[in-house]
């Protein structure tokens, strides 16, 4: 027997849950689809346990440099991986039972635990029941991407949702991938005390950045004993005695690394594989995503899709940001678009790197004239009493109409801070109304008032 409801969810993500509470609440029959955990990557094995895991790392390098603040330890400051895990696992399972709890007594919101999969373009089946609806939602989300290089399938490699697991020190963590999620994982590693090795294919790491950025990270993760190999090539994997060797190059040497454990970081595919979008006719591109337009729907009317399964985005924010215009649109006839949207994310190493807009080289690439003012974190108090001044902060700003077309903010709570940018591109306003506006001493966005009065053209 068919099961009638006005909208069909799939996925938990951070886009799902928030749509299905707002449609129910709108006097549509609901139901949420979720195979795995509530909450989906973000709640379970993303932001929230890397955040936490990485909160654990960071008291290890405080505790490590009290000495320089007059906080002495005597003896050895030891990590005790059981209760870093059950720590991470304790703060998981507080915001995975926040979500369930949230849909569960959600009125008018029915929640099915098991794999959704279309039938046709109007009904989806779960656990062998039949759903219908008008109105589809998909919020799959992505998962790990396993490249099939020689070797992969004849080792233990892990993935960032099996690091979630771990409740010992790997002796030497090989991690294939230097951009967000393996340089995050690098650190915390580094600072739990594992040898840690970054292998990248590209000539530097987090490539999409500048080459500055890029070249600022590396050194302060160097200055914390991690060892880059860029440029790899040949990649292989074979198993060693104890552990796993990382085959980089076929001529240069050292062709391959030792190490006992190895994380592949080298990006997600999206969750559109197993989902049955031929039987509703829903198109993706080559690497599967699904194709959206602007406001999120799919080729198939009726058929929205929401969250990094659209490749629009592959954030938290990105996907809760998909649930606001797909909700904005279908129920309170304010027209939003994702277009909209100005890029922002942050990379959470410690320091972090806050980014907006656009980065130097693209705006060089657009050819018009610009202005750029830059200032390294030595110069800002709150840096300085915190013996954290590494890295810097860097603006671009368009010439004629005062708009600020980019910033990237390489240092203490740069990931804060950036946000006073980023509300003045959003609001559209030229950089003045951030450069006049006085801001609280001491603190980091003190500092981008000054930073903007220092701008000269970009030559
Ligand atoms: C290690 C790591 C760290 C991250 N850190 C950050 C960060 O600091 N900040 C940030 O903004 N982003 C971060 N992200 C990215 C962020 O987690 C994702 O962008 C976000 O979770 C995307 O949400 P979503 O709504 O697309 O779906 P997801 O959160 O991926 O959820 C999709 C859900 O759908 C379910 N599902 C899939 N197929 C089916 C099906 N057929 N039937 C039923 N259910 C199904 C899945 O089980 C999953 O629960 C991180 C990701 C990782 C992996």
């Amino acid at each position: 027997m068919t099961e009638r409801f006005d909208a069909i969810i799939i996925g938990t993500g951070q886009a799902g849950p928030a749509l299905a509470v707002r449609l129910a609440a709108a006097g549509r029959k609901t139901a949420i689809l979720e195979r795995k955990r509530i909450g989906g990557t973000c709640v379970n094995v993303g932001c929230i346990p890397t955040k936490t895991l990485i909160a654990s790392a960071r008291a290890a390098h405080v505790a490590r440099n009290g000495r320089d603040f007059g906080v002495v330890i005597d003896g050895d400051v030891r990590i005790d991986m059981a209760r870093v895990k059950a720590r991470k696992d304790e703060i998981v399972a507080q915001s995975n039972r926040g979500v369930t709890n949230w849909l569960e007594n959600a009125p008018g919101v029915t929640l099915i635990e098991g794999h959704g999969r279309f039938e046709s373009p109007r009904t989806i089946s779960v656990n062998g029941r039949m759903l219908e609806a008008p109105e589809i939602f998909i919020n799959t989300g992505g998962r790990p991407a396993v490249p099939k290089w020689e070797g992969v399938g004849d080792v233990p490699f892990l993935t960032s949702t099996g690091m979630m697991d771990i409740d010992f020190l790997p002796e030497h963590l090989i991690i294939v991938g230097g951009s967000y999620i393996g340089l995050e994982f690098a650190q915390m590693y580094r600072r739990f005390g594992s040898r840690v090795t970054v292998v990248e294919m590209a000539p530097r790491i987090v490539a999409r950045e500048d080459a500055e950025v890029s070249a600022a990270i590396q050194a302060m993760l160097e200055r914390e004993g991690i060892a880059f190999r860029l440029k790899a090539e040949c990649l292989r994997m074979d198993k060693r005695d104890g552990g796993v060797s990382v085959h980089v190059s076929c001529e240069e040497e050292p062709r391959e690394i030792p190490g006992s454990h190895v994380l592949l970081a080298v990006g997600r595919d999206p969750n559109t594989h197993d989902l049955g979008l031929d039987r509703a006719g829903v198109a993706t591109n080559a690497r599967g995503f699904i194709d959206v337009d602007d406001e999120l729907r799919t080729n198939v009317p009726g058929i929205w899709a929401l969250g990094d399964v659209n490749g629009r985005g592959a954030f938290t924010h990105t996907a809760y940001n998909d649930y606001e215009i797909v909700a904005a649109n279908l129920l309170d006839q304010d027209r939003r678009r994702v277009s909209d949207r100005t890029t922002v994310y942050a990379l959470f190493t410690d320091p972090p790197l806050a980014r907006v807009g656009m980065t130097e080289s693209e705006v060089r690439a657009t050819g018009r004239p610009a202005l750029a003012g830059k200032m390294m974190m030595a110069r800002v108090g709150r840096a300085r009493e915190r013996s954290e001044t590494q890295g810097f902060m860097q603006v671009l700003v368009d010439a004629e109409t005062k708009r600020i077309l980019g910033a990237a903010l390489l240092g203490i709570e740069a990931d804060e801070a950036i946000h006073c940018i980023i509300d003045v591109m959003a609001a559209r306003q030229p950089y003045t109304a951030i450069s006049r506006t006085v801001h609280i001493h001491p603190t980091v966005a003190e500092l981008i008032p000054t930073l903007l009065g220092s701008l000269l053209p970009l030559q």
